[in-house]
């Protein structure tokens, strides 16, 4: 009997010349009411929901609200949820703000930041994924070193699903050349510098927009939160 790894794997080959909108049409049909897009609406997740909304606009939409956003990440959310109709949910982690610092001292995401992600992501989106076969992720090979050999399809160990990146193989360029086409609205941070954007203590802006994920933990030898490593 082959593994689901192995079918998985399969899968994948399959799918590494297909367009974004192929295979997102393919996981609609396989997973149905089991998938679920995970995004913290930057722009490949934009697009992916943008894609969405002409194949299965009523994909269960999931974001990490870590209570710790940029105001103009809010206000974003907002307006994307309302221009797509989302099905959204915010999935927030079990401590607030106030009572993580009271439990674990304050800014743990100075002392212990893989700690605090553990608790303000991982563990969160761990438990919102129950009840999905697979989830959709925005991961992009150029995005770093790290991602450089994102599958369009993969087995998630750790979650124990599908994880599906539909645009693995496109580039920063493309995806903003979509997102101007269809004239998406996307976070005003983009503009000041911040090519990716995540939480207040762990993003700031930085001129080499070459490294786009500089900006997100600098300085702290961390360069993902936890959710896409195994
Ligand atoms: Fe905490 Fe920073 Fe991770 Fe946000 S990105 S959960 S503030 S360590």
């Amino acid at each position: 009997m082959v593994s689901i790894s192995t079918a998985i794997n399969e899968v994948n080959l399959s799918l590494e010349t297909a367009t974004p909108q192929e295979v997102l049409r393919w996981a609609v049909k396989m997973y149905g009411e089991k998938l679920a897009v995970v995004t913290s609406f930057q722009p490949t997740g934009l697009v992916i929901l943008h894609m969405l909304s002409e194949i299965a606009p009523q994909t269960q939409v999931l974001t990490l609200d870590t209570g710790l956003l940029f105001a103009e990440t809010y206000a974003h959310m907002d307006a994307i949820e309302q221009r797509f109709d989302l099905r959204l949910k915010r999935v927030r982690p079990e401590l607030s703000v106030d009572e993580q610092e009271n439990m674990h001292g304050a800014a743990l995401w100075i002392s212990n930041p893989d700690r605090c992600c553990n608790m303000r992501k991982v563990v969160p989106l761990q438990s919102a994924l129950t009840g999905y076969d697979a989830w959709i992720t925005g991961l992009r090979r150029d995005q770093s070193d790290g991602r450089a050999n994102t599958p369009i399809v993969a087995w998630d160990e750790r979650n124990q699903r599908a994880k599906i990146s539909p645009l693995a193989t496109w580039t920063e360029a493309m995806v903003w050349t979509y997102i101007e086409a269809y004239e998406i609205p996307y976070n005003p941070l983009h503009d000041q510098d911040y090519p990716t954007i995540g939480c207040v203590p762990c993003t700031q802006a930085v001129e080499n927009s070459d490294n786009l994920r500089g900006g997100r933990w600098a300085g702290r030898g961390k360069t993902e939160c936890g959710i896409h490593t195994q």
